[in-house]
C-alpha cells in the first residue's frame, strides 16, 4: 500500500485527490494538510472532500506526519511549492507534483530535488491528454510541415495561469516533433495588424469562462482540409486518479524526475 499525503486538501484538486486516494485499492490516505488559519483545520478529510468521514483529520503540522508518508501529492500553487519540495527532500519522501505555471527557477529546483527523491511532474495527469501527446507527435510528423498549427484551450474563470500548462506541453510536443524551438515559434494571442501568418509559428488561444474543467484542441490546418484533435475533461477526478496512479508507481522509486508518459508506459509505444 502507498501511504499518501495530500498538500492543500481543501483546494479544488485537493478534494478530488482525497476521494481518488480513498477509492484506490493500492493507496491509503495518511495525511491531508491545510493552512494553519484554514476553517478546514482539524476536520475529517472526507468531510472536506464531501465523501463522508474517512478517519483522517486535516493538519497544518507536517512534522507530525513525516514518518508515515511514502508519497506527497502537491496540487497547490507555485508560491508554496518550493517549501513543499524542501520539506520532502529533507524527509526523503517522493512527490507527485501537478502545480502549473512554474517559473524556470522552480523547474530547476524540482530538477535538483529529483537527484535526492523521485518526482512525477506533469502539467496534466489525465490518461486521455497523455495519449493526446502521442497522437500529436504522429500528426506533426506526418502533416505538420504543411499545416498552420494552433492550440486552443479553455478553463474555468478561477484559473490563474495562461496559457494552461497542458497547452504549453502540447506545443512542446509539436515543436519537438517538428524540430522547432517553442520559445521562438510560439505566438500567444493576436491583436491589431499582425500581418500574414508565418507557417512555422504555433499559435495559442485562451478561453476563460464559467466552470470549464479543461478543454484542449490542437488544430492542423492545410488548404483544403484540417484536423482538429480535442480532449475535454468533465471532472477533476480524472486528474486526481492519474496522480494517485503516479503515486503508486513512484512508491518503489529512489530518485529521478518522471512524467505521466513514464507512468503510463507511453514512451515505449510505437504508433
Ligand atoms: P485551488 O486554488 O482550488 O487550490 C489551491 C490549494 O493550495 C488550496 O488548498 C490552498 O489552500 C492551497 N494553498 C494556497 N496557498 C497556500 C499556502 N500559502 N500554504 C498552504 N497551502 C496553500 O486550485 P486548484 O484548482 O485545485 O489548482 C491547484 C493547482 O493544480 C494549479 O496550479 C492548477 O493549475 C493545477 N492543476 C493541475 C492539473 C494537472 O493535471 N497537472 C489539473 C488541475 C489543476
Amino acid at each position: 500500500m502507498t501511504n499518501i499525503g495530500i498538500f492543500g486538501a481543501n483546494g479544488r484538486m485537493g478534494r478530488n485527490l482525497i476521494q481518488a486516494t480513498v477509492e484506490d485499492q493500492k493507496a491509503t490516505l495518511a495525511a491531508a494538510t491545510v493552512r494553519s488559519n484554514s476553517p478546514f483545520l482539524n476536520m475529517d478529510a472526507g468531510l472536506v472532500a464531501g465523501i463522508g468521514e474517512v478517519g483522517v483529520k486535516t493538519s497544518s503540522d507536517l512534522n507530525l506526519m513525516a514518518k508515515t508518508i511514502n508519497v506527497w501529492i502537491d496540487f497547490t500553487l507555485p508560491e508554496v511549492l518550493a517549501d513543499n519540495i524542501d520539506y520532502c527532500v529533507e524527509h526523503n519522501i517522493n512527490m507527485v507534483i501537478g502545480v502549473t505555471g512554474l517559473s524556470a527557477e522552480l523547474l530547476e529546483k524540482m530538477q535538483q530535488a529529483s537527484k535526492h527523491i523521485a518526482i512525477v511532474f506533469a502539467a496534466n495527469f489525465s490518461t486521455g491528454v497523455n495519449l493526446l501527446y502521442k497522437l500529436l507527435e504522429v500528426t506533426s510528423k506526418t502533416i505538420g510541415e504543411d499545416c498552420d498549427i494552433e492550440i486552443i484551450e479553455g478553463h474555468h474563470r478561477y484559473k490563474k495561469d495562461a496559457p494552461s500548462g497542458t497547452a504549453l506541453a502540447l506545443g512542446q510536443v509539436i515543436a519537438d516533433a517538428l524540430d522547432r524551438n517553442l520559445d521562438e515559434v510560439a505566438v500567444y494571442g493576436r491583436e491589431g495588424d499582425t500581418g500574414e501568418r508565418d507557417r512555422k509559428t504555433i499559435g495559442f488561444a485562451t478561453v476563460r469562462a464559467g466552470d470549464i474543467v479543461g478543454e484542449h484542441t490542437a488544430l492542423f490546418a492545410d488548404i483544403g482540409e484540417r484536423i482538429e484533435i480535442t480532449h475535454k475533461a468533465s471532472s477533476r477526478l480524472t486528474f486526481a486518479k492519474g496522480a494517485v496512479r503516479a503515486a503508486n508507481w513512484l512508491s518503489e522509486k529512489q530518485n529521478g524526475l518522471f512524467d505521466m508518459q513514464d507512468v503510463l508506459g507511453l514512451k515505449e509505444l510505437n504508433i
